[in-house]
């Protein structure tokens, strides 16, 4: 199988109100990557500030640089799931916008992928964000990795390197969880991950707030492991239990005081109707509601399936 070095690389850049940056991503990335035969694909996750416009100005100049722009703001993962779909060369490396990996080190990555890798993982020799955000990834990867038993490239991020085939795949299953880390392991074992500099983000603020981080961690908790349900059943059972003892211990007399066992009775009652109504919420109103695609494409300069497109005013349509 040939490397990326070969056969040529799409570098995606995910873009959310990120007029500060597409210039200076753009740079570092022709530049670090000067030699290799490249595509740059920014996609614009629905940006309210002047990204897009900026994009429009590189792809005027730069034959090499297409890019995808939303309808709205549909978040990261549709946003670098739609350069996943769309991209051209065999290989795909993954570039925010921010650069907080400075692309050099991409190097690393192709390195490890000629070794006959299908994918191949940046790690964070150290780790250039808030406390906060270091310290909720380290308890995340524990929950994840250790508690649910969820295979995830130890310490593996965005910044990566993987096949385009395989990314697409992903893309493809549409998962209602698109968590590609989580995902990968499952259709591949030759992935692999590197050791990599990282840097504090020089301009704009992070677009990942704690609201989206939680339910990111959420999803992948619940989306890529039974442990949960299982966790919420089991206490099911045992409040059960627990009620017949009381009963059984009422109806004996053992359980001396009346007021203790319809306090105790109460206490259970409570618990199980929580979870009866939780597992009703999850299962049967959660599952059916209709959920619009992962993205919708209003402009771009390549051809995008029809299934993709909504509202389209300059897309590049297959004749
Ligand atoms: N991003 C995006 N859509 C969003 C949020 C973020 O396309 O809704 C992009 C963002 O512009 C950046 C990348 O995803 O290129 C990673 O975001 P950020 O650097 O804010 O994340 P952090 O480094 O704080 O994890
Ligand atoms: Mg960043």
């Amino acid at each position: 199988m040939s490397g990326p070095v070969s056969v040529g690389m799409t570098v995606v850049v995910p873009c959310y109100n990120e007029a500060d940056n597409v210039e200076h991503a753009y740079r570092e990335i022709v530049t670090a990557l000067s030699g290799h035969d490249l595509e740059v694909l920014f996609v614009d996750d629905g940006s309210s500030d002047g990204t897009l416009a900026c994009l429009k100005d590189l792809a005027r100049t730069d034959p090499r640089v297409q890019y995808l722009s939303f309808t709205r703001n549909f978040g990261f993962e549709a946003a670098f799931s739609a350069g996943y779909r769309y991209a051209s060369r065999p290989w795909i490396l993954h570039i925010d916008a921010d650069v907080q990996f400075p692309v050099a080190e991409a190097h690393k990555l192709i390195a490890a992928a000629e070794q006959g890798r299908d994918a191949v993982f940046g790690v964070r020799e150290t780790r250039y964000d808030p406390l906060v955000r270091r310290a909720g990834a380290r308890a995340y990867h524990f929950v994840a990795r250790r508690v649910l038993g969820i295979e995830i490239p130890p310490g593996a991020t965005t910044f990566r390197l993987v096949r385009t085939e395989l990314a697409r795949a992903i893309v493809d299953l549409r998962l209602g969880t698109p968590y590609f880390l989580a995902t990968v392991p499952r259709l591949t074992n030759r992935y692999s991950t590197v050791p990599v500099a990282h840097r504090a983000r020089e301009r704009g603020a992070s677009k990942l707030n704690l609201r989206w981080l939680v339910g990111h961690a959420m999803g992948l908790f619940v989306g890529f492991s039974n442990r949960m349900a299982t966790v919420a059943s089991v206490l099911a059972l045992l409040a059960a239990g627990l009620a017949g003892l009381t009963a059984v211990g009422a109806g004996t007399g053992l359980l001396g005081s009346t007021v203790v066992t319809v306090a105790l009775l109460y206490v259970l009652l409570t618990v199980l109707c929580v979870l009866a109504v939780s597992v009703r919420y999850l299962v049967a109103v959660g599952a059916s509601q209709a959920r619009p695609a992962l993205f919708y494409i209003r402009e771009a300069t390549i051809p995008v399936d029809p299934t993709d497109r909504l509202m389209v005013e300059n897309v590049g349509v297959p004749s």
